[in-house]
């Protein structure tokens, strides 16, 4: 059996960020892991904005409520389910994603946790470790599994590279140039053609 890891914004759902800066009319909450590559500076800038502006856990709860998967998102995955064991490893948040994950069937979800105090104000996070993604690969590797991973984003190729096979799903311009060694999939059926050719040469 091969485990199919799969980054979760910008591959199944849409960025949580930009949909919050869209809805909330902040523009400085639209840069991602492709506007900044150090995850933690992009992260304390996020909290500062959010503290600037008093935006709290509730809203941005009340913005993702309203969020669905990507177009075709449950298809694929009930696909990919069909001859590999789904893991998403992603860099968001419980506090975020879980209201998703009810629309794509409760995959397995490996993410990090966010500190929120009484006045729902969102004052810290924690990462479950530095550079998740790449340590959950190795383990896997560890108990004897093979590993195809896809993403979008600079926060995705140490885990693409340490996969069996790393694919870019939809990725920016500027990620396909710096990492040439990743096929490109632009849709859902060139995604699991991937998958599926993976599983065959693996
Ligand atoms: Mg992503």
């Amino acid at each position: 059996m091969i485990l199919a890891c799969l980054d979760l914004e910008g591959v199944l759902i849409p960025e949580i960020w930009i949909s919050v800066a869209e809805k909330t009319g902040i523009e400085e909450l639209k840069l991602t892991t492709r506007d900044i590559s150090d995850y933690d500076k992009l992260m304390k800038h996020r909290l500062s904005i959010l503290d600037k502006h008093n935006i709290d856990i509730k809203l941005i709860q009340d913005v993702i409520g309203t969020l669905s998967p990507l177009p075709g998102a449950d298809v694929f995955l009930n696909k990919l389910r069909k001859n590999f064991q789904i893991v998403i490893l992603s860099d968001t948040f419980y506090q975020f994603a879980m209201p998703l994950m009810k629309k794509l069937g409760y995959p397995a979800l490996f993410c990090h946790n966010l500190i929120i105090n009484d006045s729902n104000k969102i004052v810290d996070y924690t990462l479950r470790m530095k550079d998740q993604k790449r340590e959950a690969v190795k383990r896997f590797h560890e108990l004897n599994f093979k590993v195809i991973a896809a993403g979008d984003s600079y926060n995705d190729t140490n885990m693409l590279k340490e996969a069996d096979k790393g694919i870019l799903f939809c990725p920016p311009e500027k990620v396909i140039k710096e990492f040439p060694q990743f096929p490109v999939t632009l849709h859902y059926d060139a995604l699991l053609d991937e998958f599926l050719s993976g599983q065959k040469s693996i």
